[in-house]
């Protein structure tokens, strides 16, 4: 088509807008309403039960296909004190139970030695389905987990968190800074103090991390005035 016939036809197109809106502004129409696709309303969830109903039967990310249970999160449903894990393991799998494999036993340890048991606690994971293999998580897989990892904390109100491994103080935290950087001090999140340390299976790994992860549980005890045992 030549550039003339071109502009002929944008011209008669404009006229044939200009006219139609005419026409609609005559029988009345004051302004043109305008559909705004907006972002869904965040879910509201009051209990841990209201964020599980909304996790459901889950096959937002492609955990889901591997996985033999949703490892949700267990424990306290009043903690001052809430464990983040990466995700569940294959005892963790078969079980629905978060840490409950040769890590967990390190993390109940861990627990005790605060003179605690894990029914004082809440634990819980960035992801709720188990990775295949043990790979690590997924940028997806734990964007689509996130937010009832996040509606699980709102609802528990802990005056702690310990986040345990890179993964899941990256996550709370949005930061791509080492866990080594990370760890050692409070961090703010939504109000609450969040300390990052090792995860137990890289302790079980590397033995001479258990001092400097001590000294982050003591940091916490403190804070909780937990005495130790
Ligand atoms: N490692 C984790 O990060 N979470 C578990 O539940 C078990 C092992």
């Amino acid at each position: 088509m030549s550039r003339k016939k071109l502009e002929a036809e944008y011209l008669s197109i404009v006229k044939a807008v200009e006219a139609h809106l005419e026409e609609a502004k005559e029988s009345g129409l004051e302004e043109i309403p305008v559909q705004v696709k907006s972002a869904p309303p965040e879910k509201i969830c009051r209990t841990l039960d209201d964020v599980s109903e909304w996790l459901g039967d889950c096959r937002r990310c492609k955990l889901n296909s591997t996985r033999t249970h949703i490892v949700f999160g267990t424990g306290s449903t009043q903690p001052d004190l809430v464990f983040v894990g990466e995700g569940p393991g294959a005892e963790e799998d078969e079980q629905g139970k978060p840490f409950v494999g040769r890590a967990g036993q390190l993390l109940t340890k861990m627990i005790e030695a605060m003179g605690l048991t894990r029914d004082d606690v809440y634990i819980a994971n960035v992801v709720k389905c188990r990775p295949p293999g043990n790979r690590n998580p997924e940028p997806d897989e734990i964007a689509a987990c996130t937010p009832f990892l996040e509606n699980q904390l709102k609802v528990l109100k802990p005056k702690i968190i310990c986040t345990l491994g890179a993964f899941a103080a990256q996550t709370l935290l949005k930061t791509e800074e080492k866990i080594s950087k990370l760890r050692g001090r409070f961090h703010p999140y939504q109000g609450i103090q969040l300390m990052p340390t090792f995860h137990p299976a890289y302790l079980l790994r590397n033995p001479a991390e258990k001092k400097s992860t001590w000294e982050d549980i003591q940091m916490i005890m403190k804070e909780l005035n937990l005495k130790k045992t």
